[in-house]
């Protein structure tokens, strides 16, 4: 087993676990629901926003340990950045877990989130990864719509 695989088994399973930021936060103005119908993940994503930055991140639901972890580590890597910043997060989680574009994702903006490169070796989990991703971007557009992955 590779170290990244490895680690990738390990934060999932720590996340699942505890999940971070796992509550509806007071200040909350934004939120979207979103949908995984392939494995039955439920999430919404909340978000306080204030001036453009996301002051705070929280969200709730049911999934997999992959959709609940990947929720708890997006809520860790967006909380306090601008929504210029989160957008391009969105992105290179996005090309990381998808990579379609076949540009190399930037690994060292992603952080932790690079563990999550695992996941392309089993498709069926990108939708379980993306899901809490898809939901914090319609809450940010705020267009109300439940975000599915399909
Ligand atoms: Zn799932």
């Amino acid at each position: 087993m590779s170290e990244l695989r490895e680690l990738y088994q390990s934060v999932i399973l720590d996340h699942n676990k505890r999940p971070r930021n796992f509550h509806e936060p007071e200040g909350a103005n934004r939120s979207a629901d979103g949908f995984n119908p392939l494995c039955g993940d439920k999430i919404t994503v909340y978000l306080e926003l204030e001036d453009d930055v996301v002051k705070d991140v929280g969200f709730s639901g049911s999934g997999c340990a992959i959709s609940t972890a990947s929720a708890s580590l997006m809520t860790q890597s967006i909380k306090g950045k601008s929504v210029d910043d989160v957008r391009q997060l969105f992105d290179g989680f996005h090309e990381l877990v998808v990579g379609d574009s076949g540009e190399a994702a930037d690994l060292e903006k992603l952080g932790k989130l690079a563990v999550f490169s695992g996941v392309r070796e089993f498709p069926v989990r990108v939708k379980c990864a993306t899901l809490a991703w898809h939901t914090m971007k319609s809450a940010l557009e705020g267009t109300g719509e439940v975000a599915k992955t399909e």
